[in-house]
């Protein structure tokens, strides 16, 4: 592809699943776009993440979910185990694609990429690796995007969907806090055991657990560790740590625990959010996805935020003729429901930290009727 120059062409920097999502919902609607990546090579980090119904539904308008839930592992119920490893509930999710399909999916990150990637492609979107945005500057109608390999662009849109850690925020002038919630969180690839047909989750004394299918032969355990300083452990450490952590729980998670002492993929991270409480946008550039509005993951909801952040940024701007104004009116619609979705995820981490599990529970039921309204 010609590199992008003039009326509706776009450079989204970020090849993750906002900015891979919105280039496929702009290129469907007639935008040239090209996507800066800073990553020079298309290889993710190999564990999962929960599509929940959103997602799906969001996914479904780009033509993506019937293949997501092709190659990932639909399901629809959520079991919730207390302290004693005794049942606390169990929620059948509402299937927000029709009541025959299944309500989420747990999918591995690089078969979604995979996915993203494909379709993005097959609409003509050109994704150039190794490459970032180094300067950005107004130029009359167009915005003037200065590339990490000395290339210029003047394109009318600017989108930068470059993570929690997003520069072009910054390169707008647009900043924000990262907020540490004193968790850390891990992921690690396991077989998946017969009985895990959905997502189970296990209340422990200190910290809590889980388990999301990904494929039939595959599943992740997720931990949150509460109370804890920020830190970075030693590779070699990973493992034997996190099985101490899951000493700590009755029942199933022994078993759990046994499948973690084979994982070869396993990560900790700390929980961080962020919400751009200013503006989202200046002139024809904007920030979307977690660039924008990063939840803690307890609410399984960043990546169904990102993906209708680029549907409505495409839809908007189909709307507008001055594309300033389309961009506006995107984020007068997305900023209280991303700015809801963002507490709600923070309460639900300030709850799990004072071991309300039972109090957080409804939180995230919440959180999830708000997130099946439209976007
Ligand atoms: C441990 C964990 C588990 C999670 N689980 C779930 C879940 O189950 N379900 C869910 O919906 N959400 C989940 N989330 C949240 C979800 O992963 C994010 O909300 C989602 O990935 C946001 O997508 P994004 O494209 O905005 O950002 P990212 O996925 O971070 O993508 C940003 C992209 O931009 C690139 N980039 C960064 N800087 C630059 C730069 N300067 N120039 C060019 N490119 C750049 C990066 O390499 C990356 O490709 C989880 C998050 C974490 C941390």
């Amino acid at each position: 592809m010609n590199s992008c120059r003039g009326a509706r062409t776009a450079v989204i920097v970020g090849a993750g699943v906002a900015g891979l999502t919105a280039a496929t919902a702009l290129a469907g609607a007639g935008w040239q776009v090209e996507i800066a990546e800073v990553n020079p090579s298309r290889v993710t980090s190999g564990w999962g993440l929960c599509l929940t119904g959103p997602a799906l539904r969001a996914l479904a308008e780009l033509g993506l979910a019937e293949g997501c839930l092709a190659e990932g592992y639909g399901m629809s119920v959520i079991t919730h185990v207390d302290v004693d490893g005794e049942p606390a509930g169990r929620a059948r999710l509402p299937g927000l694609l029709g009541a025959r399909r299944p309500a989420m999916a747990g999918i591995a990150r690089p078969v979604l990429h995979r996915i993203l990637y494909a379709e993005a492609e097959q609409r003509g979107v050109a994704v150039r690796q190794g490459l970032t945005v180094t300067a950005v500057d107004e130029a009359g109608d167009l915005v003037r995007v200065q590339l990490s390999d000395g290339t210029v662009r003047q394109v009318a849109l600017l989108v930068g969907a470059d993570g929690i850690r997003s520069s072009v925020r910054g390169l707008l002038g647009l900043e924000t806090s990262l907020d540490y919630h004193g968790q850390m969180v891990w992921r690690a690839l396991v077989p998946r055991p017969q009985w895990a047909t959905g997502i189970h989750h296990f209340a422990g004394k200190a910290d809590s657990a889980g388990l999301v299918p990904l494929s039939a032969g595959q599943a992740y355990v997720f931990v949150t560790e509460n109370g804890v300083e920020r830190s970075v452990l030693p590779e070699t450490e990973l493992v034997p740590r996190l099985q101490q952590i899951l000493e700590g729980f009755p029942g199933r998670v022994e078993e759990i625990r046994s499948l973690v002492s084979g994982s070869t993929s396993v990560v900790r991270r700390p929980v961080l959010t962020a919400f751009l409480e200013g503006a989202w946008h200046r002139g024809n550039g904007v920030v979307i996805g977690d660039a924008a509005h990063a939840p803690a993951p307890q609410m399984a909801s960043g990546a169904a935020l990102a993906i209708e952040d680029g549907l409505v940024l495409a839809e908007e701007l189909g709307r507008h003729t001055a594309v300033a104004s389309g961009v506006e009116a995107f984020v007068k619609r997305r900023r209280q429901r991303c700015r809801t979705v963002v507490e709600t995820s923070v309460a639900i981490a300030g709850l799990e930290r004072a071991q309300r599990h039972h109090a957080a529970y409804p939180l995230t039921d919440a959180g999830h009727r708000l997130m099946a309204e439209p976007a």
